[in-house]
């Protein structure tokens, strides 16, 4: 296949994350672990992790019926375990990842020490004047949308944008800032205070939304606009609870808000109480999976997982079972395959 950035080269290059590495390991790393090793949980509280999903927003339940059956299609499930988050192989050629290395590279140093290693106690916002940096930041962001655009079917962007962000990203050195300033972006900092693994709490992951593509990416949040002419300013567990027109960045300097480390942890407890339905599902398939191993040497089909969905979607209340029940229906499917 042809690198989907030149278009000219072989897709070479393995283990490229189309999220920028080095920002989102802090959320998904708890000393080198990630969250598929750390097994399952079904009571969301705020001390839990969360971390590597995509998200439906306003999911009913007979949208999760949807989702699981895309899911389970696309579960490889021996595969699913090893693979690393938000990151694919031969999609990019070498050549591309440099260009993705260089852009990453200006931002750590010109931008993200303004963040990660500085006092932001009773910062309001980062507004950045030169120009140079202004370049940094519209070139970093764009690559985050852009490659997600190409690597994750959550973010769906149609194609002349995608074109128009590969052509910043290919011409990146020759590209005019004010070329650039043609997308609104609003970006959020979340302040993260206390120990690295704070950084865990905070989610990781794309919605299916479309007016803004958005993007959390452990402490920072993307909101992109593919149409100038139609911003809009979305209800998402208090993160737009600001002079949002202010920060779009059509025009002028590049600002980005930054929200307190309390008001970041009011922010994720909504969050995870809001959108705990899509993750609630997948911890369940994987918990089944695991048990059917262990109980079974037979190959698991997507017959059987759905059947097992099938008995839960029965029950009254699917969002307050009990690990009880839970268990019992899962050693109900795994005996009548056995
Ligand atoms: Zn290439």
């Amino acid at each position: 296949m042809k690198c989907q950035l030149c278009k000219i080269n072989e897709a070479d290059k393995t283990n490229t994350h189309y999220l920028s590495d080095n920002i989102i390991r802090l959320a998904l790393n708890e000393k080198g672990s990630n969250i598929r090793e750390k097994g399952f949980y079904f009571n969301i509280s705020t001390d839990e992790k969360f971390v590597d999903f995509n998200f439906q927003r306003n999911t009913s339940i007979p949208q999760i019926e949807d989702h699981i059956k895309r899911e389970i299609s696309d579960l490889d499930i021996e595969k699913s375990t090893a693979q690393t988050p938000f990151s694919v192989d031969y999609i990019f050629c070498s050549k591309c990842e440099k260009i993705f290395t260089e852009i990453e590279n200006n931002f750590n140093n010109q931008i993200l020490v303004k963040f990660r290693n500085s006092d932001l106690d009773n910062v309001e916002y980062l507004e950045f004047l030169n120009e140079n940096e202004q370049k940094t930041l519209r070139l970093y962001f764009y690559l985050q949308i852009w490659r997600s655009a190409i690597c994750d079917d959550n973010i769906d962007l149609d194609e002349t944008t995608k074109e128009s962000l590969s052509h910043f990203i290919l011409n990146y050195n020759e590209t005019n800032i004010e070329d650039l300033k043609v997308f609104p972006i609003c970006i959020v900092y979340l302040q993260t205070k206390g120990e690295a693994i704070e950084y865990t709490r905070n989610p990781v992951g794309t919605s299916n939304d479309k007016n803004p593509f958005l993007i959390l990416m452990n402490d920072f949040i993307i909101q992109f606009f593919n149409d100038v002419e139609n911003v809009n300013k979305i209800d998402f567990n208090g993160l737009n609870n600001f002079n949002f027109e202010q920060y779009l960045n059509i025009n002028g300097n590049f600002k980005i808000k930054v929200f307190s480390n309390e008001k970041r942890i009011e922010f994720i407890n909504s969050f995870l109480k809001n959108e705990k339905v899509e993750r609630f599902v997948s911890d369940l398939i994987s918990m089944f999976i695991l048990k059917w191993k262990e109980e079974t040497y037979n190959p698991i089909s997507t017959d059987i997982i759905s059947e097992f969905m099938q008995s839960i979607y029965e029950s009254n209340n699917v969002l307050n079972l009990s690990e009880e029940f839970i268990n019992t229906k899962i050693t109900e499917i795994i005996n009548k395959h056995k």
